[in-house]
């Protein structure tokens, strides 16, 4: 089969590689879409991170070039040995998280922050391929919800934001303020709108502040002069912070009410100088959030993907094939030039394809 080999920094290739065999618990999947992200990006232009190329990972026992791709959907053909649930035929999305189930933290109800914690496409060969092989505890099928794999495969980085929005503990008619919704702030955007809350999202891109209305914000406020008057008002219930920058955070904490809770999305690559005074005086909380959980965080991502009417195609216009991988999708990314919130690869594509219209199979 054919498949993104990634052999080391800048170094990722199209290759002719043996498809592989589910082993037990395991489904091989058909792979019909999946999508790529600032992860697949950063262990492009400064990896491996977290890709075992020269460390072998301990829970994946992988060692040596990898199959990236963690958000993916497709059909089953063949499901390992003792799997229940799933046959031949069913579109799946998975959430190529796989948390251990058996040490402290995953006892205790957390299992994004487990100790074992591997997930396909970034600890052992993922979805990047023809064919990928995930474990089937870490998919759902996608025929009780109505959607199509396309979209299916905009589960996980939906899943994410799910269980980002979970961590701020966002509550019915609270005021949310996101601060950065390209990437998966458009999809946070979309589900603190659906929890019940009235959202604000502030960006410097006036499109994304567009996209943000359509996807459920009350109200979008250009990065600026914005920032100023809306930490003059300092009445955001949760802010959750997706830029990863000093800036952003600033913005967070001028935003946030007394009392209210900061929610860190974005991913800081370098330490921060802040004045955290206001942190005590105010009695604020500043929360991380890490990864997702199959449940409930898949299933309600699945969920909000079907509730929307109108499709998908104006956060995911089109799919692309494996062999623009690097150039149209990758590169772009690393480098903020892609227009696409987000992008998806059709590893059996010869040229690009536009997203199903709607949600679901029959469109
Ligand atoms: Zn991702
Ligand atoms: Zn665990």
């Amino acid at each position: 089969m054919r498949a993104a080999v990634y052999h080391d920094t800048q170094d990722l290739r199209i290759e002719d590689v043996p498809t592989p065999r589910p082993g037990p618990g395991e489904l091989l999947v058909k792979v019909v879409a999946v999508g790529i992200c600032g992860t697949d990006a950063h262990e492009f232009t400064a990896g491996p991170v977290q890709y075992p190329i020269h460390h072998r990972n301990p829970v994946s026992g992988h060692l040596g070039p990898m199959i990236p791709g963690h958000e993916p959907a497709g059909v089953v053909v063949e499901a390992g040995p003792g799997v229940t649930g799933f046959a031949p035929g069913d579109a799946v999305a998975s959430a190529a998280t796989t948390p251990c189930g058996a040490c402290d933290r995953c006892r205790e109800g957390r299992p994004t922050v487990c100790r074992r914690i591997s997930a396909v496409g970034v600890h052992r060969d993922g979805a990047l391929a023809e064919y990928a092989v995930v474990p089937a505890a870490t998919c759902l099928r996608l025929e009780p919800y109505g959607l199509c794999p396309e979209v299916g495969a905009l589960a996980q980085p939906m899943a994410i934001a799910v269980h980002a929005v979970g961590r701020g503990r966002l509550r019915l008619g609270e005021h949310a303020l996101l601060v950065g919704v390209g990437g998966i702030g458009s999809f946070v955007c979309h589900a603190a709108a659906a929890a019940g809350a009235r959202v604000t999202a502030i960006d410097r891109r006036p499109d994304r502040l567009k996209l943000a209305r359509d996807l459920g914000a009350h109200e979008t406020v250009l990065a600026g002069e914005g920032d100023v008057r809306l930490a003059g008002r300092g009445d955001a219930d949760v802010v959750y912070e997706l830029t990863g920058t000093a800036g952003g955070l600033e913005t967070a904490l001028g935003a946030v009410r007394d009392g209210g809770r900061i929610v860190q999305v974005g991913l800081h690559h370098g330490p921060r100088t802040v004045e955290l005074l206001r942190l005590t005086l105010k009695e604020l909380e500043i929360v991380g959030t890490n990864s997702l959980a199959l449940h409930p965080d898949l299933h309600v991502a699945l969920r909000l993907l079907a509730a929307r009417v109108r499709g998908w195609r104006d956060v995911a216009p089109e799919l692309i094939p494996l062999t623009d991988l690097v150039d149209g999708g990758i590169r772009p990314l690393a480098e903020r030039k892609t227009t696409r919130v987000k992008t998806l690869i059709d590893p059996w594509a010869t040229s690009v394809r536009a997203l199903p219209a709607g949600a679901g199979v029959d469109d």
